[in-house]
């Protein structure tokens, strides 16, 4: 890709949008950033960009913007639908996304994972399991670093392990992994999306440009990936499954099979591991999978699984408050997030929920809700459309924010059950992203461990 002397327009001024600035500055390209948002969201951002020669519009967009550049970089938060990149698109502008740019100065292999959930945890699991193989791995993309910074580090490694979300495949054009993985499918995103199909449609997009050499691994127990792969060109690898002449991956009970063609089945005990419940199981075979099939080893997977403890806010233990343990799930921002993490509790669970609508119903979680929470606690601006979901089969309050929510879920445990945050919204509405959602659950539970500390002394004097 020859950018010398063009004209780029780079539009969403985050994270991954002020690096491809920064990138295309470097390679000698004329820049523009736009943003919607005004100045002060930046603080001292701005100058600095402006002292690289960047030029910077901010608030609403213009179209003669958009109309007058050689090419548009959109940022992963700005919508590939918006009315100026129609026009653009019109004036056969040509619009990639950072991914896309990214991967024509790539020259080593691509992992690339995408899934509505797992892709964190499978991202990570990837780069160890490499790591622990023998390989030097990178990772990044919708998590860690954007892949544009990756472009200058790729001479001292052998693989990159890319986080792909559905709104990073929706502005690929060329972008071809060696292996690509589809973890799950389901209802996400559909405050973005016209309808759940075009959801689907835009993960399939991982693998549109991979060859008959390429890899794809699969979840041959999710019915919506089955019928999206149905033409598929790369090789199929599947977890969840026994496929006798192919690389595949299945659990039984507490352990993996791995089959290859040409070492049988191997296994791997995940008894001991720190990771907990089936779905990181399911994601570990799939890293698994995707790491023996470019040459890793069953060695270096055992290592990894052994060390690796988890990310942050994913079904993470918190504290144990009066016999009563709590545990932050604020990154489960879908249905399917919150029902396999309550498939992790054997013991009764309380349960908070809520946040911003995504778009999706709550109703698939009856039968999970049913079984295993004694208690609901509702909030945010999803609060009530959630409640009337569940209140017919299940106690349910409404708390008027974190500190709230997490005081009434102790009062509500008894000794051996559990508290878990697990939203199935977004954060967007009180917080700034999951994490801040999370820090607050945690400062919460700490304020009450105060109160019970507090409560012993004065019971003692
Ligand atoms: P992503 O990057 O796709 O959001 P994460 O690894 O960050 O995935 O996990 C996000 C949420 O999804 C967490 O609540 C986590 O417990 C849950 N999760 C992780 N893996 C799976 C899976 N395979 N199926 C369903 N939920 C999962």
């Amino acid at each position: 890709m020859d950018l010398r002397n063009k004209h780029i327009l780079v539009v969403g001024l985050g994270r991954s949008g002020i690096s491809v600035a920064k990138f295309l500055t470097s390679r000698g390209c004329r820049v523009t950033a736009a943003d919607n948002r005004s100045e002060d969201a930046f603080g001292d951002l701005l100058s600095e960009i402006r002292s690289l020669g960047i030029s910077i519009e901010l608030g609403p967009h213009k179209d003669e913007i958009f109309e007058n550049c050689d090419l548009i970089v959109l940022s992963p938060g700005v919508p590939h639908t918006i009315a100026p990149v129609h026009r653009a698109r019109q004036k056969d502008i040509p619009v990639i996304g950072e991914i896309e740019l990214a991967h024509h100065f790539i020259n080593i292999p691509i992992i690339a994972v995408t899934g509505t959930n797992g892709k964190s945890t499978t991202t990570l699991l990837i780069g160890e399991m490499l790591n622990q193989s023998g390989f030097k791995s990178l990772t990044g993309g919708n998590l860690g670093p954007p892949l544009i910074e990756l472009v200058d580090q790729q001479k001292a490694a052998d693989f990159i392990v890319a986080e792909i979300s559905s709104f990073q495949l929706d502005t690929i054009n060329k972008f071809r992994p060696l292996v690509s993985i589809i973890l799950n499918i389901t209802d996400d995103h559909l405050d973005r999306y016209p309808d759940f199909a075009a959801y689907a449609r835009s993960k399939a997009r991982i693998f549109e440009n991979q060859q008959a050499n390429d890899i794809c691994v699969i979840n041959e127990k999710d019915a919506v990936i089955l019928s999206i792969s149905e033409n598929l060109i790369a090789r199929r690898y599947a977890f969840n499954c026994r496929q006798s002449n192919e690389y595949s991956a299945w659990i039984s009970d507490q352990t993996i099979c791995f089959h290859t063609p040409d070492g049988g089945d191997q296994h791997v005990d995940c008894t001991d591991i720190p990771l907990t419940g089936c779905h990181n199981l399911e994601n570990a075979s799939a890293a698994g999978l995707a790491v023996l099939s470019v040459g890793g080893t069953i060695s270096g997977i055992n290592g990894a699984l052994k060390k690796f403890k988890g990310l942050a806010h994913r079904v993470e233990y918190i504290d144990t408050v009066n016999r009563v343990a709590f545990y932050d799930d604020s990154k489960a921002t879908n249905v399917d997030a919150v029902a396999r993490a309550l498939e992790s509790f054997s013991s009764p669970v309380v349960l908070i929920m809520g946040g911003r609508d995504k778009g999706g119903g709550y109703e698939s979680l009856r039968p999970r809700i049913a079984q295993c929470v004694k208690q609901l606690i509702v909030m945010g601006e999803a609060a009530d459309k959630i409640k009337t979901v569940f209140a017919d089969m299940v106690p349910t309050v409404k708390a008027v924010d974190m500190a709230h929510a997490v005081k009434m879920a102790a009062s509500f445990s008894a000794p051996q059950d559990s508290v878990l945050l697990s939203p199935a919204c977004s954060s967007f509405d009180m917080y700034d992203s999951y994490a801040q959602r999370g820090r607050d659950f945690a400062r919460s539970i700490d304020e009450l461990t105060r109160g019970a500390h507090d409560l012993a002394k004065g019971e003692k004097s």
